[in-house]
């Protein structure tokens, strides 16, 4: 449904699992206004600086807008019969498991459910699987193995509830900001509630904490061994709990007993005095919550550590109560409505399993289909090895990029690329996925499309259109319904709109339902059209036959848990064997998110305040690991495994461990040459959950020698073919690019027009010092700047936001132009440096100059410059700007 410019939409964003709601005006002209909504209750009006930025982002730049069959323009009816008649041929010739679909946390749940129905229920094959796998698999494995069920039995009120919040395996501060607000918000009112953040790398998270236990990779399962056999020596088992609504707690004690601090903390890489700190707050606070996310989940082991972590929280009681509970937070931001809807390849529609026969049968029934996919399908990183050695023969990757984000990355795409036939829904013309694909499907976006997530804390919101589907896009789940016509089920697809899927569903959450399974939401099964459009956000369970809700959703403070017995299973988990590392590397490789971007920027890449933050791939790396490399600050470092290798940018930091590389997952070669990070991960895998283990690979790591280094900004899109590093960002008024050459270059002039994408005649402003290998040169169109490019023997020097600025100033007055030259401002101009608060635009000399002036709070500091005022993200990253300044002003 399009609206009239100047109505108001409350939707939900886009990106991370808080599910925010978002006031999104449409504007006379097309423009669009994002504001928090202050009346839904994951964020009570806040935004981060991603969320902020939403409106930045649905232009139709670079997007998808008509079917294609092998690279030319199709009709959707020619397009989908051939992939009908494709996946039939398949199913016809090597069965249903030759088919299959890979799907994406950024589908709504009306999409998720119409592709697993026809998935499971009438291909007859269990081959879905999700990028979901690698976000939060481990966890929906340990609420399994645990509660019988994948609940998440608190609500995010309790992270401020809470006494004692501990972090772990979570960057809240950059991952999840609108929750790290909350609990700042909460600690700052209760100054005595206790934060620890369990992190290798002292993140921006760690400006909250009271405590930050810097953590060997992996080292969890001991860290909570050790607390859960603290709480039992200690007298802090809660016996009634226990005994009334659990089982196996002497098993899960025996393995925790089996080691001493000594051992623990050989194990964590902590010291018994840390250790000791940690177990005596846990202890200590009745009011505790455990908060875990990829850290956690993606881990060779990572079902065990969630086991681990619930574990305590079963021994002490300390689940479904105000302020208790563990709490896996996803990533994505419908990663909990695929769970529901069953896109996981090991799980049935509606948290029914796959494995339980009485389940089979029971949703067949309800889908009257005439097959139901009898054991579990392949999981991500086994679905593209199959996919590698022939057995799969047609797949549809619907809103993923996995030629990016899967581990052994490479290995991936060229498994793509030998697939005999791949089909990719999306709402970009231009991915390093969607360059495989025999067909191309166009996909609405953000904004255009309508329908339901769920968040972490099992909340349904609904995302509203509010702008028109653009050229011949459609929705994800009208592709599958018509798709799945096309395979000879008419009935079984032929929904009217997303409501009528949102119907079916909630009735199969509700069918034969006695309250022997979480989910149920049968009161939405009866909803109408205009219902749908009204839902208010809620939390789930919201039965038919109980239409008082209750206003406390939390589960197990009472036991009722979903195994047989009802009773929550302790898991006798160990610690992980350690693995002899044969690569001769003895580095390793962590990998995740930075705050301004998401997933594989083919959205907040669009933004240039969200690019203006970090612009560049980037590693991190301790000092005395670059002392011991000889790597300085600004180098270019080349990262790489057996599998690959990436060029990015050294960035020397304590906050990084020594021995450990941190680098982001966001860049692709759409914005690098060679920064695609999850191809230097190996397909490890947790052994219970499948999820890959894409936070701990052994690399290696070197100095990349480049003879020359430059840096350009540009109103045309640099080409950037000739140079041997390159990654560029989206500014106001064009590109910026950093390069570098590893050869000598006999043409800089060409080079300059090449890169620039300027006629070889164009008249140039030229600068070059031999004697300092400084070389500039600049293009001006009238009044204009064209573009700017600095080369330099050593990383070059320019002030880079404001030269990227020059892209929109008036140069009537030509002596001006010399300042472009110069790459810096005037003495007498204001340079802002490094973005820090995208939203409001300051950067780090603006802050650091109030400081000196006298600032010495975020506070006053945000009232001198305006930083943090709007969404609140960059606050961390102020904190350590003030801290760093302060500590040199007294030295
Ligand atoms: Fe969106 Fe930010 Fe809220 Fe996450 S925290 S849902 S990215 S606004």
């Amino acid at each position: 449904m399009t609206r009239t410019p100047g109505t108001t939409v409350k939707t939900t964003c886009p990106y991370c699992g808080v599910g925010c709601g978002v006031l999104a005006t449409l504007e006379e002209g097309g423009a669009v206004t994002i504001k928090g909504d202050p009346d839904h209750p994951a964020n009570f009006g806040r935004l981060c600086s991603k969320g902020s930025a939403l409106g930045e982002t649905v232009d139709l730049d670079g997007r998808l807008l008509v079917p294609e069959i092998d690279g030319s323009r199709a009709s959707w009816d020619d397009a989908l019969d051939l992939v009908a008649a494709k996946f039939a041929e398949a199913i016809a010739e090597h069965g249903p498991d030759s088919v299959a679909f890979y799907v994406s946390g950024q589908l709504l749940t009306e999409d998720y459910y119409v592709a697993n129905k026809l998935m499971k229920g009438f291909i007859g094959s269990a081959n879905i699987d999700t990028n979901s796998r690698l976000c939060m698999a481990a966890s929906v494995a340990g609420h399994r193995r645990a509660f019988g069920s994948d609940t998440v039995p608190g609500t995010y009120e309790d992270l401020e509830l809470a006494d004692l919040v501990v972090l772990t395996g979570s960057n809240l501060a950059w991952c999840h900001p609108v929750l790290y607000q909350r609990i700042a918000a909460a600690k700052a009112a209760r100054p005595e509630m206790r934060i620890v953040l369990i992190d290798p790398r002292r993140t921006m998270t760690a400006d909250l904490a009271d405590l930050h236990l810097p953590i060997a990779p992996d080292g969890d399962v001991s860290l909570f061994l050790g607390l859960l056999a603290h709480l039992a020596d200690n007298g802090f088992v809660d016996e009634a709990y226990v005994a009334a609504h659990t089982s196996g707690i002497e098993q899960a004690l025996d393995v925790a007993r089996a080691q001493d601090l000594k051992d623990l903390a050989a194990q964590t890489g902590l010291s018994v005095t840390q250790l000791e700190q940690f177990y005596a707050l846990w202890a200590g606070a009745e009011k505790v919550v455990t908060v875990y996310s990829q850290g956690v989940n993606q881990s060779r082991n990572g079902t065990d550590k969630v086991n681990a972590i619930i574990n305590c929280h079963l021994a002490t009681g300390r689940i479904g109560r105000p302020g208790m509970g563990p709490f896996s937070v996803t990533g994505q931001p419908n990663a909990m409505g695929g769970r529901e809807v069953g896109g996981l390849a090991n799980t049935l529609a509606a948290h029914m399993e796959i494995e339980n026969p009485v389940h089979r049968d029971r949703v067949q029934r309800f889908w009257k289909s005439p097959v139901i996919a009898q054991k579990p399908g392949l999981k991500a990183v086994d679905l593209f090895q199959a996919m590698g050695d022939g057995r799969i023969k047609a797949l549809w990757i619907m809103a993923t990029n996995p030629v990016d984000s899967m581990p052994d990355a490479g290995a991936v795409e060229a498994a793509l690329a030998a697939c005999p036939f791949v089909v990719v829904s999306d709402i970009m013309a231009e991915t390093d996925t969607i360059r495989h694909a025999h067909v191309k499907l166009p996909s609405l976006g953000w904004g255009e499309k309508d329908g339901t997530v769920t968040n972490s804390e099992r909340r349904i919101s609904r995302q509203r259109a509010f702008l028109a589907a653009p050229g011949e896009a459609r929705a994800d789940w009208w592709q599958m319904a018509e798709f799945g016509k096309r395979m000879g089920h008419s009935e079984a697809f032929d929904f009217a709109g997303p409501a009528a899927v949102m119907r079916e569903y909630a009735a199969q959450t509700a069918f034969e339902n006695n309250g022997t399974r979480d989910l149920d939401i049968g009161a939405c099964a009866d909803m109408d059209d205009q219902a749908y459009d009204d839902l208010q956000p809620f939390q789930w369970p919201r039965p038919a036959r109980d239409m008082s809700i209750s206003p406390d959703t939390r589960f197990f403070a009472n036991g009722g848990f979903f195994t047989p017995d009802r009773l929550a299973r302790f898991v006798a988990v160990a610690p992980p064997q350690t693995v002899p590392d044969r690569t001769g590397h003895r580095f390793t490789l962590n990998t995740g998110r930075i705050r301004d971007h998401w997933h594989t920027m083919t959205r907040t890449g669009k933004s240039a305040r969200l690019s203006a933050h970090i612009a560049e791939p980037f590693a991190e790396i301790h000092p005395r690991d670059a002392k011991l490399l000889n790597i300085g600050t600004a180098d270019l470092v080349r990262v790489e495994s057996a599998r690959g290798e990436v060029v990015v940018r050294a960035l020397i930091t304590d906050r990084q461990r020594e021995g450990t590389i941190f680098v982001p997952m966001h860049w692709t070669d759409q914005w690098a040459s060679s920064a695609r990070v999850d191809r230097l991960v190996a397909p490890v895998v947790d052994p219970v959950s499948g999820q890959p283990a894409l936070k701990n690979t052994t690399v290696g790591l070197s100095r990349f020698e480049a003879s020359c280094y430059g840096f350009v900004v540009s109103r045309n899109k640099p080409a950037m073919l000739r140079a041997d590093y390159w990654a560029m960002a989206r500014t106001v008024a064009g590109w910026r690019a950093e390069f570098a050459l590893a050869g000598a270059q006999a043409d800089i002039r060409d080079l300059v027009c090449t890169l620039l994408g300027l006629d070889p005649a164009t008249p140039l402003l030229s600068l070059a010092d031999p004697r300092s290998g400084l070389t500039r040169y600049a293009a001006f169109d009238g009044v204009r700047l064209v573009g700017a490019f600095y080369l330099s023997d050593r990383p070059v020097s320019v002030s880079r936001n404001w030269a990227a600025d020059q892209l929109e100033q008036d140069f009537a007055n030509l002596s001006s132009r010399w300042q472009v030259i110069a790459g810096r401002p005037a003495s007498d101009m204001p340079d802002k440096g490094a973005i820090v608060c995208a939203c409001m635009n300051v950067g780090i000399n603006d802050i650091v100059g109030a400081i000196r002036s006298g600032c010495s709070s975020v506070d006053t500091v945000a009232t001198t410059t305006g930083a943090g005022t709007n969404c609140g993200s960059c606050k961390a990253e102020i904190r350590g700007i003030l801290h760093e300044h302060q500590i040199i002003a007294a030295e």
